[in-house]
């Protein structure tokens, strides 16, 4: 472990292209629990998973109600971006980060000093909301307004539609132009870093592959084993708050 990350650490400070591919365990550390870690939310609660798949949401009152109390939970407690994410913007400060792709919607990596033209999030983000039924969109913030007002599953004002955060769940059409880019942005990257992600979700896995059949040199950041941890070229598991500083602390 030692060897790997001080290999990877010089990687990344001799790249000109790094890229970081992102998911739910980068932001753990700052209070958001991820889906299929030890503390995930679908690890302590299966049903959980129905609020990420639109075919509930888009049947049940109640899975729509409880998923506007989690947006709540998540815009209104102190949720601060942490060590991991200040490293990944320091990177882009240095001008070695070419692409940040997320999995995430926390909007976590722009508030840590990332900026949104150098940010590909592959399944949207909280702060937009749009109707299902008549396209229109708004911002979250005004839609949980009503929420703490006592709507438990406020309609849409225009046309009485389902509302939804402009996030992808599961069973939702992905953005091809985002993907592309994304893959693109792998392709292009001298080192592809993933962080927290448990590389299950697709098509954007596939970034790894395309990433090292390019010739980029794979480090995989992850407290838990993910399936590409053999074709990458350094494995780092452990708390990223910790190994991320370290990473990419430059020099
Ligand atoms: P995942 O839950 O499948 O995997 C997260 C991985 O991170 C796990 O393997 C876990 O062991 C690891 N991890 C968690 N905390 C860690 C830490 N502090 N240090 C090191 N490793 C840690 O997440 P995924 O691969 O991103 O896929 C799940 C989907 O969940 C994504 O599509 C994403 O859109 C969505 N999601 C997003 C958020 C968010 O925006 N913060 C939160 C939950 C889920």
């Amino acid at each position: 472990m030692a060897d790997d990350l001080s290999a990877a650490s010089h990687w990344i400070s001799h790249a000109n292209t790094v890229v970081a591919l992102t998911g739910a365990g980068i932001s753990t550390e700052s209070g958001i629990p991820d889906f299929r870690g030890p503390k995930g939310l679908w690890t302590t609660n299966p049903k959980a998973e129905r609020l990420s798949d639109i075919r509930y949401y888009m049947a049940d009152t109640e899975v729509r109600a409880l998923a506007w109390q989690k947006r709540l939970e998540l815009t209104a407690s102190a949720v601060e971006p942490n060590a991991g994410h200040y490293a990944l913007a320091g990177l882009e400060r240095r001008g070695q980060m070419h692409a940040l792709v997320t999995q995430n919607v926390d909007g976590l990596h722009q508030r840590a000093g990332n900026s949104q033209d150098r940010v590909i999030e592959v399944h949207g983000n909280i702060h937009e909301t749009v109707c299902m039924s008549c396209h229109w969109r708004g911002p979250t913030r005004d839609v949980l307004t009503r929420v703490r007002a006592g709507e438990a599953d406020p309609p849409c004002e225009r046309c009485g539609g389902i509302l939804k955060t402009a996030t992808i769940s599961f069973g939702q059409a992905l953005v091809p132009e985002v993907i592309d880019r994304a893959m693109g942005a792998a392709e292009a990257a001298d080192v592809l870093l993933t962080v927290g992600t448990s590389l299950q979700v697709y098509p954007i896995a596939d970034a790894v592959p395309l990433a090292k059949q390019a010739g980029a040199r794979v480090i995989i950041v992850n407290a838990e084993p993910t399936p590409f941890d053999s074709m990458a070229d350094a494995v780092l598991p452990g708390r990223i708050g910790e190994i991320l500083p370290a990473l990419c602390q430059g020099g």
